[in-house]
């Protein structure tokens, strides 16, 4: 696959990124018989990290400082693309490990901290996760019953997570709290720690390659200097981490239909009834133009998102160097960030909710035109059928995602959850 269409659309990819994103298109295509493979047996697949790892591709955005490649997001969005065509499970693992993970303790993690844990996460020895959703609280993390109190110089935490991503490989996540005052705190957790337990989450209907764990908090202790960020401001954090999930949810969606747009194409051209190739009936063409219709349409709208998120990500970089006390500054609502967070926050909303939308879409038509040979898994088409049920649920279910497009405009005064 080439990336020099996406020069000559200006959004300049250099030569160094062209060269990065083509080893990208290497590794996929390396791995894509065993991801099959462990697709069909659910079993992780253990090849993404040796494979991926030699590339750069675990510490994509990470500063080079911290053992990262240092990329932009617009690089890293044309990189979980590409990743995406081989569907959302392989996905969803540089989500949880990068994304959710690693760009949680770039953004927010002091400098001890991210020495401690960004290095050993961008070399591959560690894998990271998210853990925010409980049983009693998906859509609405603020009612968390998850608990910590303090003891000593350590946090106690108590309470279950569960559908955590890479949740039973991870050595290393961040979770969220609430104290006794009731304000949420997040913590970075080594997985290691006493009263740290984490049971793999069974029976799936899709994303069969990646193990989503359940995790219990049984009084477990973490040190002190493991809070990430300032104490209260937990849910701030796990939002500002969802902004960039939910592009990277997006961009690999474009993946997904570009593969089923291949797919259908390349069937519906050798697959003939009545006399002539499927190709040229008029009502499967119906359904490749809308393929390519929502494919063109969640390229911008991911682009887009990129940028503003890269915009955001310079503004906070560039107050990190000048003031060591930032984060206050950011707590205190300085205007400039907090523009420039909610316009990345409103795109990556639009973006997710578009893009996972348009990928069920596609992968749906996608199945119908190879009809019954897409009716087991063994079909690529029908297992981006099957994952992509999945994208339009997490992340922020796509109603949820709905209302907050809609308050962001209306104001809060009219928020409907
Ligand atoms: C495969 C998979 C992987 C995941 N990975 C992770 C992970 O790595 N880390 C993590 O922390 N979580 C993860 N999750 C959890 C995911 O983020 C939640 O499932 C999601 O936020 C929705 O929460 P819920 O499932 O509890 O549904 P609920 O919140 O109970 O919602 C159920 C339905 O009601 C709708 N709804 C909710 N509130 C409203 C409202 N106010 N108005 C209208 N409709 C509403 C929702 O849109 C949804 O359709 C994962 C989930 C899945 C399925």
């Amino acid at each position: 696959m080439s990336y020099s269409n996406l020069s000559e659309m200006n959004f300049d990819v250099s030569e160094e990124q062209k060269t990065f994103l083509e080893k990208v298109d290497r590794a996929c295509e390396s791995i894509r018989d065993y991801e099959t493979k462990c697709y069909l047996e659910e079993k992780a697949n253990d090849r993404i990290v040796p494979e991926f790892g030699k590339i750069g591709m675990l510490g994509c955005p990470i500063s080079k400082k911290y053992g990262g490649m240092g990329y932009d997001i617009l690089t890293y969005a044309f990189a979980l693309e590409r990743i995406g065509r081989e569907g959302n499970s392989m996905r969803t693992f540089f989500s949880a490990h990068v994304s959710i993970g690693q760009m949680v303790l770039q953004n927010w993690a002091d400098e001890d901290q991210k020495r401690q844990y960004l290095p050993i996460t961008t070399g591959g020895k560690s894998i990271m996760a998210f853990a925010l959703t409980e049983p009693g609280a998906g859509s609405d993390p603020a009612s968390m019953t998850t608990k910590f109190e303090e003891t000593g110089d350590s946090f106690v935490l108590k309470g279950k997570k569960h559908w955590v991503g890479n949740g039973t490989i991870a050595k290393v996540l961040t979770t969220y709290a609430k104290g006794p005052d009731g304000k949420i705190s997040a913590f970075i957790v080594d997985t290691d720690s006493k009263g740290f337990r984490a049971e793999e989450m069974k029976d799936k209907i899709g994303l069969l390659s990646i193990k989503n764990a359940e995790i219990s908090f049984e009084n477990c202790i973490i040190p002190k200097k493991n809070l990430l960020g300032t104490k209260g401001k937990g849910l701030s954090i796990a939002y500002s981490a969802l902004i960039d999930g939910r592009l990277s949810v997006a961009a690999g969606a474009v993946g997904v239909m570009n593969d089923c747009l291949e797919e259908s194409i390349k069937y519906s051209q050798k697959r003939e009834q009545h006399g002539s190739a499927l190709a040229k009936k008029q009502l499967i063409q119906e359904h490749l133009s809308s393929m390519i219709v929502n494919i063109e349409s969640s390229r911008w709208l991911i682009y887009r998102t990129a940028m503003a998120r890269q915009n955001l990500q310079d503004y906070v970089e560039g107050l990190k160097e000048k003031d060591v006390h930032w984060q206050e500054r950011l707590n205190r609502k300085d205007k400039e960030y907090l523009l420039l967070r909610n316009r990345a926050d409103r795109l990556a909303a639009i973006a997710k909710l578009h893009a996972s939308n348009a990928a069920f879409d596609c992968a749906n038509r996608a199945v119908q035109i190879f009809g019954s040979f897409a009716y087991q898994k063994t079909n690529r088409v029908a297992r981006h059928f099957l994952d992509s049920r999945a994208i339009i649920i997490y992340e922020g279910a796509n109603e949820v995602l709905k209302l907050k497009i809609a308050s962001l405009e209306l104001g809060d005064k009219y928020q409907a959850y």
